[in-house]
């Protein structure tokens, strides 16, 4: 479903107050207020079902999967890969183009170390379409999370290509225009984020996946910020990879994944070595499994990827489309609720996107963390600081903000709480 035509009915109110029950963490209090939770953007809360999955794996099926041939290790082994499959159909991808990591930095990381090993001449001839070097060219763009960006600074100091960065505008969108210049002949991999972690904003990316397939480059989706809140299907969308992580969206910490395309992973080279990635080893030289068995070196994370089929299912019960059009209900009161109060500039405010329930705001005079501050004593969870995009933060020329951010379980009166608790801030301190 493409969201800028999505029709489908916001979740009710009632359906949400249903929903947050299963959210043990959503009844308590904090500093005698009921938790206002508005930090989802950097990790969400758990429903009953996953951290049930969890424990039940862990009392009834606990076991190393793909090496015992005892029952609960073959019954593991299932779990396991049945909780790819959950993944794999969620983001529109084919089971065997799922590999498991532990966080979205790791996938972003396997790629990068996967295609300076390609570069390094390991991986052999079939390797050789993915080789970089002096010359070749990396886009990404002056809006990534750290974690989008470090990884590809990195690659080009290895391989001696050179990384280009699009650049944003005044109001903080990408620079289309500037990145159909840079995406050229030399251009070997765009990445790029969907959602933006710090404006809310959904990049249009799919004019970005164009342009560089139009000239052979591989597009890497950053989904950490939709995966949890749009619907996204990686094959409709066409990108080579896209990276996520479990604890955005409802499942453990520990456990993320990176799509790779079918042919591709074929051919890369693997990041980490080790044990369960192999078929056969001598002393000097070892074979490798076909993927994703090959980028899964050592003992897997597997009671987390269980959970995270658990969270899933779970998004998949209550609807992607229904949960989109809640957040972008949510986001629209944010953005119009912030700015409206006087001495309150909203990042991006102006960017005429489609958003999620993300917004991140400055109030010059008065510290990000000050105004964090006053919102916890107040029970509010907000995050504060340049929210690892460095970058954006200097373009718009700020050092922190404050944000705010929503999932399937946040109120419209929990948004108002904290639109009031700003304007409060402000007295307080004027
Ligand atoms: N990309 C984006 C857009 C993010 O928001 C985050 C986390 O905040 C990451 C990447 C990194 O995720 P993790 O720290 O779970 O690897």
């Amino acid at each position: 479903m493409d969201i800028r035509t999505a029709t489908a009915a916001a979740l009710t109110d009632q359906e949400v107050l249903r929903l947050r029950e299963d959210f043990p963490i959503l009844q308590s209090e904090v500093n005698g207020h009921p938790l206002v939770y508005l930090d989802s953007g950097a990790t969400s809360q758990r429903p009953f079902a996953v951290l049930d999955a969890e424990r039940e794996f862990a009392t009834t099926l606990n076991a190393a999967v793909h090496r015992g041939a005892h029952t609960l290790a073959a019954e593991a082994t299932v779990a396991f890969e049945d909780a790819r499959a959950a993944l794999a159909e969620f983001i529109g991808a084919d089971e065997n183009e799922v590999v498991w990591t532990s966080n979205a930095t790791e996938a972003v990381n396997l790629v990068a170390y996967s295609l300076s090993n390609a570069s390094a001449g390991r991986g052999g001839p079939e390797a050789d379409r993915l080789r970089l070097g002096p010359g070749d060219e990396i886009v990404t763009t002056e809006m990534e999370h750290h974690a989008n960006l470090i990884p590809w600074q990195e690659l080009a100091a290895r391989t001696g290509a050179t990384l280009r960065v699009v650049p944003l505008d005044d109001d903080g969108a990408l620079r289309l225009d500037v990145a159909a210049e840079l995406i050229g002949e030399r251009t070997r991999l765009v990445a790029v984020t969907h959602v933006s972690n710090v404006l809310g904003v959904i990049n249009p990316v799919e004019q970005l996946i164009a342009a560089a397939h139009a000239v052979g480059a591989l597009v890497l989706l950053d989904a950490c910020q939709s995966a949890p809140h749009l619907p996204l299907d990686v094959h409709a969308l066409g990108v080579d990879f896209a990276v996520l992580s479990g604890h955005k969206m409802l499942g453990p910490t520990g456990i993320g994944a990176l799509y790779g395309r079918r042919e591709l992973l074929e051919i890369m080279p693997p990041f980490l070595t080790g044990g369960s990635m192999i078929t056969t080893v001598t002393a000097t030289e070892a074979e490798y499994l076909p993927p994703p068995q090959r980028f899964e070196a050592g003992t897997q994370r597997v009671s987390q990827a269980v959970a995270l089929a658990a969270a899933v299912r779970y998004l998949q019960d209550v609807g992607m489309p229904r949960i989109a059009a809640h957040e972008a209900e949510l986001g629209a009161r944010l953005v119009a609720g912030l700015s409206a109060i006087d001495g309150v500039r909203v990042l991006g405010a102006g960017i005429d996107l489609p958003r999620v329930g993300l917004a991140s705001f400055d109030i010059p005079g008065i510290h990000a963390h000050d105004v964090g501050q006053v919102l916890d004593d107040a029970g509010i969870a907000v995050r504060v600081g340049h929210h690892c995009a460095q970058p954006l933060h200097r373009r718009l020329g700020v050092t922190s903000s404050t944000r705010a951010s929503t999932y399937l379980y946040t109120t419209g009166d929990e948004v108002d709480q904290v639109i009031d608790a700003v304007a409060r801030t402000i007295d307080f301190f004027r």
